[in-house]
């Protein structure tokens, strides 16, 4: 078995405990793999162990990936943040974006969403730990773009996303998640989806709810952090 064959059972395992510890069904919380500046030929040992969701950051290294695993069906979920020049690549090669976060780009999106596919499915990012250098729409911005956003013809409003702020305490963690499920039960949009819960916080995240965690460390290893930066500002 490969390395992230094993890693793969791991969260598989870890997953399933937190699901039956919160009386949850395992088969409702997806597994999204986070490729970000890592090489294509993981993505294809993910695959090859049972992954189909993947998950990147930056645009241009995300658009070289499928091109080198267009043999592979894999559902690609953009989740970084969205300059608005950069929503037609997106419109055009996602199946979701999770980073949503102001109606210029939820517009533009609907918009360039190609008339052959179906609608993008999407999640409003909200900051839900109120850090100035987070993205994410406030929670009191957040009903009316959900209204706004659920009105456009080409985006289908699934439900809502947040990266909260890093905390070893489980508490702080179940906090910050918990505000986000009770601000999607607030809207009042029957919303399906809640992705929260990464590596280090997965466990917290399903007991509020989460219906996507989003995996990069526990599945891929360490990343190389000059890289993803270069990659950042290369865009
Ligand atoms: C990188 C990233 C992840 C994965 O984080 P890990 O801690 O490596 O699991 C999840 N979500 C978003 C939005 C990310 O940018």
């Amino acid at each position: 078995m490969s390395t992230i064959a094993e890693n793969i059972a791991k969260v598989g395992t870890r997953i399933r405990e937190a699901a039956q510890a919160c009386a949850r069904q395992p088969e409702t919380i997806g597994l999204l793999a986070v490729s970000k500046t890592k090489p294509a030929s993981a993505v294809r040992q993910a695959y090859a162990a049972g992954v189909h969701d993947f998950g990147e950051n930056y645009l241009q290294e995300a658009l070289d990936k499928q091109h080198e695993l267009s043999d592979l069906p894999l559902i690609w979920h953009f989740i970084g943040p969205i300059q608005s020049n950069k929503t037609r690549a997106i419109a055009e090669n996602f199946d979701w974006v999770h980073s949503v976060d102001r109606l210029k780009v939820a517009q533009r999106l609907s918009a360039q969403r190609p008339a052959h596919l179906p609608a993008l499915n999407i999640c409003l990012q909200v900051n839900v730990s109120q850090e100035a250098s987070k993205s994410g729409c406030s929670p009191e911005q957040l009903p009316a773009l959900a209204a706004a956003v659920k009105g456009l013809p080409n985006l289908q409003l699934r439900g809502l996303m947040a990266i909260p702020e890093p905390s070893d305490d489980p508490a702080q963690q179940s906090a910050a998640f918990a505000l986000l499920r009770e601000l999607q039960e607030s809207l009042n949009l029957d919303l399906d989806t809640l992705s929260m819960g990464m590596s280090h916080d997965l466990e917290a995240a399903i007991a509020q709810g989460a219906t996507w965690v989003r995996i990069g460390t526990a599945l891929f290893g360490a990343r190389d952090y000059r890289s993803e930066s270069t990659q950042e500002t290369s865009l």
